[in-house]
């Protein structure tokens, strides 16, 4: 399995010098089974370059996509209006959620309506299906993919990714509980080779006032991580507000706590 993140910001895109080891993107991410199938996870901004460089492989031929949906906050599908494959014809484009396809249809045609945007959503010349997950699951691009919910405003869920030899679990947008670790998650995440987890806040900053936006922090990453037994935690949804020393001081305080941890990146990919 190869994992490429496109973008790892939480809640809004990142902006200035001090942000650049990490991206400004909101998060998307290319999964890529062993068998050489692929599903895009969340069209938050980091979907702008993954679709120009889709463009740039596609030649003349059909183009096929699939993007699987964590839930529909903006950062989640602001990357959708400026997917270029939206706008190529001879391209078939699957949209996965956990919503109902027509309610996931309106959705995302709402961000590109007047006087939003100048395209409609359904004026753009490719083929769009849109398919629900339920909660036995789905296969996807070759890979099993179970779903649970998160602990988070309108809902997100969580997705586990199993190609038969290893496993990725996103756990993009979550709230740990107040006391003891969300036991559904840990189910999810048991074992997993990888673990992506919500790290919007520090512990300090969550116990000021942060509490029921959604969010969790690194510590509650790595007591899930330890708990699961999960191979690798990979830090992600960082905070626009951090630059790269905010999020490096993130990064040591969780090592202190965890070997088997690190911070997910624009541009980073990881093979299980
Ligand atoms: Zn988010
Ligand atoms: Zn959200």
């Amino acid at each position: 399995m190869r994992i490429e993140f496109f973008g790892v910001r939480g809640s809004f895109p990142a902006a200035g010098q001090c942000q650049s080891l990490y991206g400004a993107a909101t998060p998307c991410a290319l999964i890529k089974s062993a068998a050489g199938e692929q599903v895009i996870l969340d069209a938050g901004t980091g979907l702008r370059t993954l679709g120009a460089q889709m463009m740039a492989k596609a030649g003349e031929g059909t183009l096929k996509a699939t993007i699987l949906f964590t839930h529909f906050h903006l950062d989640h599908v602001l990357g959708l209006p400026f997917f270029d494959i939206l706008y190529r014809p001879n391209t078939e484009i699957t949209f996965i959620s956990w919503v109902d396809p027509e309610e996931a249809h309106e959705i995302l045609a709402l961000l590109m309506k007047a006087p939003l945007f100048p395209v409609g959503f359904d004026e753009t010349p490719s083929k769009k299906t849109f398919v629900r997950i339920g909660p036995e699951g789905a296969t996807m691009a070759g890979m099993r993919v179970q779903r649970t919910q998160l602990r988070h405003p309108q809902g997100c869920m969580a997705y586990r990714f199993d190609d038969g030899k290893r496993s990725a679990v996103f756990a993009t947008d979550t709230e740990h509980p107040e006391e003891g670790i969300d036991a559904r998650l840990a189910d999810l995440s048991q074992k997993a080779s990888l673990l992506v987890y919500d790290a919007m806040y520090t512990p300090e900053e969550y116990e000021a006032g942060r509490q029921g936006w959604g969010h969790s922090t690194w510590e509650q990453g790595v007591r899930l991580a330890k708990a699961a037994k999960v191979g690798r935690l990979l830090l992600s949804h960082l905070n626009p507000n951090y630059d790269d020393r905010a999020v490096g001081r993130m990064r040591r305080a969780a090592k202190a706590n965890f070997r088997h941890v690190e911070v997910a990146a624009a541009g980073m990919v990881v093979k299980l």
